[in-house]
């Protein structure tokens, strides 16, 4: 296979120090040609590799190029100013003070003097409870799955809806994060944080896929529920819509307009998203596992809801502390709005209950996880400052707070006894 990179340097090298930039049009392409490595697709190039690749052989008699020479005169030749965004030399170091959540001007290189505390122990936590979904034994699930009495048509319901939904709900997370908020999150403890749960994603993602090809499901029709199946399409068609401003790369904040449609989009995505879409699904599945079914799989979503629960926190002391930081933004007509976010993804998961949940199942139904789902949404609006919408409601579910605090050593489902802590803090004594 071609070398996109051996063959570019090569060939810029050898016009250099040969001269030979158009004396063999037919041998030597045009830059216009291999502009891009899209280009160098095995049809276009693969025809004549060997010729392209005789071309930019020097003749025998001429110098050897002196790249040694050219690195250290390029490296003599860096500017340092332009490298460091608006940074002068010998500029005053950076201090507390002068941090901030968003729209912050100082060097955001200098993880510290910490500003945010609850940023980097979270970060902290987050590497603590390492895991990955290979650990998991899925063999009982496998067994379980297969077999034509291993569980109801019910039960194979709310598993392939699970994994439908999930499969693509923490990508869409993960896209958020990167495209989206990292760059307009303007603190370095915070990113760091942020950078954690962007591989914590990627990690689900994983799990999910794990699941999904362990049972053999239909990989085409787990992956497209979020196009196909209407409570699905529904949850994901409203986070995307929360995410459209910020993934236009010319996107940026500093406006009292467009610091309100970032804070829109952390609502959206770690309150509701994240805090209040995860909910029923993790709620079934979990309460599955607690029947001795289908552990593996509920193994694999303790570890998530686990993380999750931690994103979820993260989301809302940042948005708590933006506010704090600019109160101009949470007008009353903005807080009304926040409110309607909230009652919207509540509506939304109690309308996937229903669908998932056509009767009694595992001991709970649509009506139970209602109300799950009301005191779940009570809890966001109070974390947010905002007054509880459904007074009254009481948990149904309290095991599941039980899962969310377990650490990883302690495994809810006692399928393994997993005796070790990764990322842990050194001792030297
Ligand atoms: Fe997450």
């Amino acid at each position: 296979m071609l070398n996109w990179n051996d063959y570019h340097i090569e060939d810029t090298a050898a016009a250099a120090t040969t001269g030979q930039t158009s004396a063999e049009p037919t041998t030597v392409p045009e830059p216009a040609s291999v502009a891009a490595p899209q280009a160098l697709e095995p049809a276009v190039v693969s025809p004549e590799p060997v010729a392209v690749a005789a071309a930019v052989v020097p003749p025998a008699d001429a110098p050897p190029p002196d790249r040694i020479a050219q690195a250290a005169q390029a490296v003599a030749n860096i500017d340092v100013a332009p490298g460091l965004e608006e940074l002068e030399m010998g500029a005053a170091r950076v201090t507390v003070d002068e941090k901030a959540m968003i729209n912050c001007r100082v060097d955001l290189n200098q993880l510290v003097p910490f500003k945010y505390d609850w940023a980097w122990q979270k970060y902290i936590d987050g590497c603590a409870n390492h895991w990955m979904p290979q650990e998991v034994n899925m063999t009982a699930d496998v067994a379980t799955w297969r077999s034509a009495d291993g569980l109801t048509e019910d039960e194979r319901r709310i598993i392939m809806r699970s994994l439908g939904y999930f499969s693509t709900a923490d990508s869409l997370v993960a896209n958020n994060l990167v495209l989206g908020i990292y760059r307009l999150i303007t603190n370095p403890e915070c990113r760091q944080y942020i950078l954690r749960q962007a591989f914590e994603e990627a990690i689900h993602t994983h799990a999910y896929q794990y699941c999904i090809e362990s049972l053999g499901m239909d990989e085409g029709e787990v992956f497209n529920m979020y196009r196909e199946v209407p409570t699905v399409a529904k949850k994901a068609a409203w986070s995307i819509s929360h995410t459209r401003n910020l993934s236009d790369p010319t996107f940026s904040t500093g406006t009292l307009e467009s610091d309100q449609t970032l804070l829109r989009n952390l609502i959206g995505f770690y309150a509701v998203t994240e805090g209040i879409f995860f909910y029923c699904g993790f709620t079934q599945i979990l309460s599955m596992g607690r029947r001795n079914k289908m552990t593996g799989v509920a193994e694999q979503f303790q570890y998530i809801l686990r993380d999750e629960s931690m994103h979820l926190n993260f989301g809302i002391d940042v948005i708590n502390q933006i506010k704090l930081e600019n109160p101009h933004l949470w007008t009353e007509e903005f807080q009304t709005e926040a409110i309607q976010m909230i009652l919207e993804g509540t509506q939304l998961e109690v309308d996937y209950a229903r669908d998932t949940m056509p009767r009694g199942v595992l001991g709970m139904n649509a009506a139970m996880m209602e109300e799950y789902l009301q005191f779940i949404a009570n809890r966001r609006l109070s974390q947010l400052g905002l007054p509880e919408q459904f007074p009254g409601v009481q948990n149904p579910f309290p095991w599941m707070s039980e899962i969310m605090d377990l650490r990883k050593e302690k495994n809810f489902f006692e399928t393994r006894v997993i005796e070790y802590q990764t990322g842990g803090a050194l001792t030297w004594d």
